[in-house]
């Protein structure tokens, strides 16, 4: 077995003559989940039942309070902004890696998002370099919990605490995560937004939901949600600013049936994580996210690592990332840090220019060019369906290196 195996891109037996899981799952409870909303013979929120009981499981298995449902988890992030009061000018720190939609909310409302850098170990939002971005404008801070590992909720609740800054979770990797001492989503007393995205830990092709922390929130982030509109209102009251981003009763229906699942596919792709780690661990050419106690509970949206310094040189990442799709392993790109993306240097923007930021977000740097992750589906399967993974990195490592 010391010969170099002929990769899969270049004509190769692939490691994976199977396909992973498939990504959603679903069987005969969403089929009825489907035709029960149906059924109701109503397919919106405001007659049927589909929203408000999702919500209500939902919320209840992340410990808040108080949930609404919404079109999607940009919008959710939107809202929850203009729900909290966050106004054109504020300023709202965000990670600089994370998906574009954490930074573009915050431009959707008028507002100004700061990039800060993030965490060798476990690439979230690093608490000393939000202290060190605060200002008198600041008004927020929106923590990404990424890949599904928590951030350091603990530091970043005392520093908003200390400046009065308002807290929004981006938990569109994090749905069933726990943070430090086992403290769901919904127990760190601030608003939460969630995805449901087909790639998601839960998904209906599309959707989001906001957690939050009072009646009160809930009603507001419910009103932006609702063309301002209260609900039963038959008077035409349009008492905010707006916008429609309800949930349809159909996705509302088969996101109850993937909250049933939710527990059972965190177990299992908290076991094959494990495997994988144990199985990659020794392989010097990658640095694998590291799992801190800021997670008691880790979903894994993706399994995230960096080819290592020694290596990237002579590895191309995105070669290297077609070649483990070749051996069949649903693999991608991290993402770009996001003041390298266009839109974020668009109005509303900050005045800091990219070079600075480049200097201020040395570990985004490293991670947005050197990350590769694997999908979730990837950690669905058996032991030996995950050891597949670390085989197929360690045959391309190998013929690449
Ligand atoms: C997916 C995602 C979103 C946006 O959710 P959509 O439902 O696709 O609009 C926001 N933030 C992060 C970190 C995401 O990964």
């Amino acid at each position: 077995m010391t010969q170099v195996m002929t990769l899969a891109i270049e004509g190769g037996s692939p490691v994976r003559k199977e396909n992973y899981p498939v990504w959603p799952q679903y069987d005969e409870a969403e089929e009825q989940a489907l035709l029960r909303a149906l059924h109701q013979g109503t397919w919106w929120r405001a007659t049927g039942q589909e929203n408000t009981l999702f919500e209500k499981e939902f919320a209840h298995y992340h410990a808040a309070n108080h949930a609404v449902t919404v079109a999607n988890g940009t919008c959710a992030l939107e809202i929850a902004l203009q729900a909290c009061g966050i106004q054109p000018g504020d300023e709202v720190i965000v990670p600089a890696f994370t998906f574009i939609s954490t930074s573009m909310a915050v431009q959707r409302i008028g507002a100004v998002p700061v990039a800060v850098d993030v965490l060798a170990d476990t690439y979230c939002i690093d608490p000393q370099a939000i202290e060190n971005a605060i200002n008198d404008k600041t008004k927020a801070i929106i923590p990404v919990h990424m890949c599904g590992h928590f951030c350091d909720m603990e530091a970043i609740m005392k520093i908003a605490d200390e400046h009065r800054l308002v807290v929004i979770q981006d938990a569109a990797h994090a749905h069933g995560a726990r943070g430090q001492l086992g403290k769901a989503v919904g127990e760190w007393d601030t608003m939460a937004c969630f995805s449901f995205q087909n790639f998601k830990l839960m998904t209906a092709g599309e959707g989001g939901l906001i957690l939050c922390p009072n009646e009160e929130l809930r009603e507001r982030a419910f009103l932006y949600s609702n063309c301002g509109r209260p609900a039963n209102d038959r008077d035409y009251q349009h008492v905010v600013v707006g916008i429609n981003a309800r949930m349809s009763e159909f996705s509302a229906a088969l996101l109850r049936c993937q909250l049933e699942r939710l527990e059972s596919q965190t177990i299992i792709r908290e076991r094959n994580a494990a495997i994988l780690t144990e199985a990659l661990e020794d392989e010097p050419a990658v640095m694998l996210q590291q799992h801190t106690s800021d997670a008691v509970v880790h979903p894994h949206y993706m399994y995230m690592f960096t080819l290592s310094d020694d290596h990237v040189a002579s590895i191309d990442r995105k070669y290297f990332v077609d070649c483990l799709i070749a051996e069949g392993i649903p693999a991608f790109v991290a993402y770009q840090a996001i003041y390298r993306v266009p839109n974020f240097s668009m109005p509303p923007c900050s005045a800091i220019p990219q070079e600075e930021y480049i200097q201020s977000c040395p570990v985004t740097e490293h991670i947005a060019s050197r990350g590769v992750w694997i999908h979730h589906r990837a950690l669905l399967g058996s032991e030996q369906d995950t050891l597949d993974v670390a085989r197929a990195v360690k045959k391309v490592i190998k013929a690449l290196g």
